[in-house]
């Protein structure tokens, strides 16, 4: 078993997995079919799941048991796949993403595998994150921290430690297209502020080849048939859609043969009909792009220093050059599909750093020295230790702030009217702490109802139909309370956005803690279920 901690991108269409070598740098593990990423699609055989490539081209014969795009439904527990019986969870899905990287990343490397950095998209709530850590916790591994993707692209960018700069990230990926402004200074690094559609991704960019690929075959055959009404074909378009499309960003033309009821058309697709074709989808983009930039503006944030590409779709030649055009600086890109599971393994590794200076710290039994030179000594006793320098060690040290992805606030009446108070508010940095007095409604309540509530609303107030209710924590209260007795209402969010509610009655001191971290997510008993079934599953 290796103490290494390894970086997981689980993508909506594409997974990958990294380690940092012996010389400190990130390098992606491939998968047994020799690739860097593996499909994130789930193909589901008695006893067996298939991920990856293989399950693609499974669905041929039996799309119904094939489960891709799982990404989307993290932390929605109304999904559920059915298969023999079973309802399995989005988490559970995942889990067997998961498994098949780490199973194939253990082949190659020669280990066990159990600590990893999971990555997310900055958008995630604080339910999805955990529902992500809970895939890992079910697929045996031990997730040391989710964190979000453009953060790890701008950790694998190289873009720590600058003096103070903010980072433009655009993640063009398979299914979604997300924008993000990172704000980088010394020794941290956070999100300010997201965008994107997460219905736009590559796979629109497939689906116009598709399309054209029928029309054309239509006109060339003068058939009134559709080759989409016939599912073998359909897959088999797609596919010869998307290697199309990877192709284009490479050649100026690719030749296609499509065969359906026994006529074949010959079909050429060029880059500049492609570019046009999909010229209204990179436009989409741009638009969320300026949609961002603005909302920045708003937020103090007047320019950007680096604009970093993400996600496999950048590599369409079309959209560095829509970039360059509109912006006039021409943005940076390396191995876009690559980049955030790297910066996730370097992740890991600064956390491991992180923990081994509290480790040498704690164990100092020299009470004389300051925290400072208590510090510079710990620098030194992991130098010795690990051959790396100092230098190079403290520029390791960084500390990854999110931000909260939603408002948290409490509901309650303010003028007579039922409002959200709201004491978190969205895009605050993690990790967050407040407390605020409320007061009870009536003479001699027995019982507060705390409901708390999230929101978009960055506003001490928020309408409730702005709002969702998260979870409501009942504080009991001592009898023959006047009206208006106050009550002190905590939330609390860790480094990760998870939420903690702490209720205090303030005249006799009753209290009551909930905490909300787990309430849209799998429950434990859900997870043991999940992880006694994928002991009994194989992988491939
Ligand atoms: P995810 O959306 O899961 O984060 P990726 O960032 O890996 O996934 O992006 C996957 C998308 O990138 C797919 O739509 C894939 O077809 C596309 N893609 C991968 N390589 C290329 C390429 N060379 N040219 C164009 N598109 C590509
Ligand atoms: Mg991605």
């Amino acid at each position: 078993m290796s103490d290494k901690t390894y970086g997981i991108d689980l993508g909506t269409t594409y997974s990958c997995i990294a380690e940092v070598d012996e010389y400190g740098k990130p390098v992606i593990i491939k998968n047994f079919e020799g690739q860097s990423t593996t499909p994130s699609a789930v193909f589901f055989e008695d006893g067996e799941r298939i991920v990856g490539e293989t399950a693609k081209n499974g669905a041929v014969m039996n799309p119904d048991a094939l489960v891709d795009m799982i990404k989307r439904e993290m932390g929605n527990t109304q999904f559920g796949f059915d298969f023999g019986g079973v309802e399995y969870s989005p988490e559970e899905v995942s889990s067997f993403i998961l498994k098949k990287i780490v199973i194939d990343a253990e082949q190659s490397v020669g280990e066990k595998i159990k600590n990893v950095v999971i990555t997310c998209p900055a958008y995630f709530d604080s339910n999805q994150r955990e529902a992500t850590a809970k895939a890992g916790e079910i697929a045996g591994l031990n997730v040391v921290s989710v964190i979000s993707e453009p953060t790890a692209a701008a950790i694998a960018f190289g873009l720590l430690n600058e003096e103070k700069s903010v980072v433009l990230v655009y993640d063009l990926g398979g299914g979604t297209f997300d924008i993000s402004m990172i704000e980088v200074q010394p020794n941290l690094i956070k999100v300010a502020v997201t965008g994107g559609n997460h219905h736009l991704g590559g796979r629109n960019w497939d689906e116009t080849i598709l399309n054209y690929l029928v029309e054309k075959w239509q006109e060339i055959t003068k058939s009134a048939e559709d080759p989409m009404d016939d599912a073998e074909t359909l897959q088999d378009l797609w596919a010869k859609a998307e290697k199309a499309k990877k192709d284009l960003s490479t050649m100026k033309k690719v030749k296609l043969r499509v065969l359906h009821s026994g006529m074949k058309a010959d079909i050429e697709l060029t880059r500049e009909k492609f570019a046009e074709l999909t010229a209204n989808l990179l436009a989409e983009t741009l638009m969320h792009t300026r949609m961002l930039l603005e909302v920045a503006k708003e937020k103090g944030y007047e320019k950007f220093d680096h604009f970093i590409l993400v996600g496999g779709s950048s590599k369409m030649p079309q959209v560095a050059a829509m970039l360059e055009h509109e912006f006039g600086v021409q943005p940076k890109m390396v191995d876009p599909d690559e980049i955030v599971a790297k910066g996730a393994a370097l992740y890991g590794q600064i956390l491991d750093n992180n923990q081994q200076i509290g480790d040498i710290i704690n164990g100092f039994v020299d009470e004389n020295s300051t925290p400072t030179e208590k510090e510079e000594k710990a620098f030194q006793v992991l130098s010795d230790k690990t051959g790396k320098s100092i230098t190079d060690l403290k520029k390791m040290a960084i500390e990854v702030v999110d931000v909260t992805s939603r408002s948290f606030g409490i509901e309650a009446k303010v003028n007579a009217e039922n409002k959200v108070c709201n004491l978190v508010l969205v895009n605050d940095n993690l990790p967050v702490n407040v407390t605020q007095m409320f007061a009870t409604a009536d003479v001699n309540q027995r019982v507060a109802s705390i409901r708390v509530m999230q929101n978009l609303v960055r506003e001490p107030y928020a309408g409730l139909d702005a709002s969702t209710e998260i979870g409501i924590a009942q504080l009991t209260l001592p009898s023959d309370l006047p009206k208006g007795a106050p009550i002190e209402i905590t939330l609390q969010l860790d480094g990760q956005g998870r939420l903690q509610v702490f209720g205090k009655e303030l005249t006799s001191g009753l209290s009551v803690e909930a905490k909300f971290d787990t309430k849209n997510v799998i429950s434990e008993k859900g997870v043991a279920e999940a992880i006694a079934r994928s002991e009994m599953l194989t992988f491939s």
